[in-house]
């Protein structure tokens, strides 16, 4: 979502009449896009700012800070870094431009912490500096599930969906700049829901459908979804939606009952599994992959065991795993019982080394066979090319095996934890 915001902004700013530059020192404005999701975000911030306000010493610099931290911690930074010129949460960046002409002519901004997701949407410029085959698409944002420990209700606000045609109108704009690949982008991406022109009420899978429908997209993808928001509609366009990609991230957080009621995930490990078992036989070849939590307060050995246990069910194809971080403002960071640090590394390190066997296990099941890759970019290599898999693994290939861009079918000859060759 950052990466989506943080193109946004710069699309805004080129029609603005600015350039990039990777080099820091050349910039006559930076800007920091921030996220508050786990620890160190705002030490993090500062000691980037640190490194900013030498530059800022030397020259004419204004210097922005945007983001989940900048909504969480706007005060705090407009006293601990009073050089920086603008802060803005994650919902009022649409106004850069114009905060910015106000700062050359002198004045003094004050943090733009709205929640206006509309007017964000309705005043953002789209696709014209895009490069490459893939894009991201925002079609939802904010959350009203309250997960105990979780800062994206606060940060982003309110759930809030984009109208269907606005969206389509974004995908179709992006493909007219090359784009064939679409990841639909929320916080609680299966939560959107929308009006047909007929008024009817629809859910993502309807959408996935309407955006299947334009030519140019040869591959959809969504994420990130919600065990609860997992409906059979949805469930089905993973064997109906030819130009659906057969991976879906499904984060659990944990395989233990009590820790995921003092989460309010509001399901249960066994309800998880049913989800699992339904998409695997409507689609036995569909990828998983997972997000999960170590160390939530009060989790035992036992509820510990419970995710191992789970995670051995499931067999996953890909995982992101934490150490549960303390938010401010969140019930969980108030719960007693918080587990030590000691015992929280532990157990990430057993949980990730069991994820990451399967995750190469799944790597190895390629090997001589076929896949289809969609080439995005030139690999590490100067004489490679790299793309991904209908899996969304990263495989690398020689350069002359296909332009960026092509969809090609390759067959695959090493695997690794992280990536495939052919
Ligand atoms: N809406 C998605 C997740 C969005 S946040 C869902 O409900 O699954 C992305 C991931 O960050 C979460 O899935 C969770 O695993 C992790 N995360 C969020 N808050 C965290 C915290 N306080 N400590 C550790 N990990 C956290
Ligand atoms: Fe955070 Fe996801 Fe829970 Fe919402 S559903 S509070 S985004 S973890």
């Amino acid at each position: 979502m950052n990466f989506y915001d943080s193109e946004k902004m710069s699309d805004l700013l080129m029609n603005h009449g600015y350039v990039a530059t990777d080099i820091q020192e050349d910039a006559d404005l930076i800007i920091v896009n921030t996220c508050h999701i786990r620890e160190k975000a705002s030490e993090k911030l500062f000691s980037d700012l640190g490194r900013i306000k030498k530059i800022k010493d030397k020259k004419r610099l204004t210097v922005a800070v945007t983001g989940c931290v900048a909504q969480a911690e706007g005060e705090q930074i407009s006293v601990r870094a009073p050089f920086v010129d603008l802060i803005s949460g994650p919902q009022s960046y649409h106004r850069l431009p114009e905060m910015l002409r106000k700062i050359s002519n002198g004045k003094n901004i004050s943090p733009l912490l709205e929640f206006m997701p509309n007017e964000k949407f309705d005043n953002l410029e789209f696709g014209k500096n895009k490069k490459g085959p893939t894009s991201f698409v925002s079609i939802q944002e904010g959350c009203d599930k309250f997960c105990t420990f979780c800062v994206v209700p606060y940060t982003r606000g309110a759930e809030f969906s984009r109208s269907i045609s606005e969206i389509i109108d974004e995908v179709s704009n992006l493909t007219d700049h090359g784009v064939c690949e679409v990841t639909l982008l929320g916080q609680n991406v299966n939560s959107w829901h929308g009006v047909d022109k007929k008024g009817k009420e629809r859910g993502l899978a309807y959408l996935i459908n309407e955006i299947s429908y334009i030519k140019k997209i040869k591959r959809i993808r969504y994420t990130t979804s919600h065990p609860l928001d997992m409906d059979e509609e949805l469930i089905l366009a993973h064997k109906n939606i030819n130009k659906l990609m057969p991976y879906l991230h499904l984060p659990v957080q944990s395989g233990s009952d009590s820790i995921l009621k003092a989460m309010n995930r509001k399901h249960t490990a066994k309800d998880y599994i049913k989800i699992i078992d339904k998409i695997r036989k409507i689609n036995p070849e569909i990828a998983l992959s997972g997000d999960f939590i170590v160390g939530f307060p009060g989790e035992t050995d036992k509820d510990f065991n419970d995710t191992i246990r789970l995670v051995k069910e499931v067999q996953y194809a890909q995982s992101y795993s934490f150490k549960y971080s303390e938010r401010p403002g969140t019930p969980a960071s108030v719960l007693d019982f918080q587990v030590p640090e000691s015992k929280k590394r532990v157990r990430l390190k057993k949980l990730q080394e069991i994820l990451f066997e399967q995750q190469e296990k799944y790597n190895f099941s390629f090997l001589g066979k076929e896949l289809e890759v969609l080439i995005e970019k030139t690999g590490g290599r100067d004489d490679q090319i790299m793309g991904r898999s209908q899996y969304m693994q990263s495989v690398y290939m020689d350069k002359n095996l296909g332009k960026i861009g092509e969809i090609k079918t390759v067959k695959i000859s090493h695997a690794g934890k992280n990536s495939l060759k052919v």
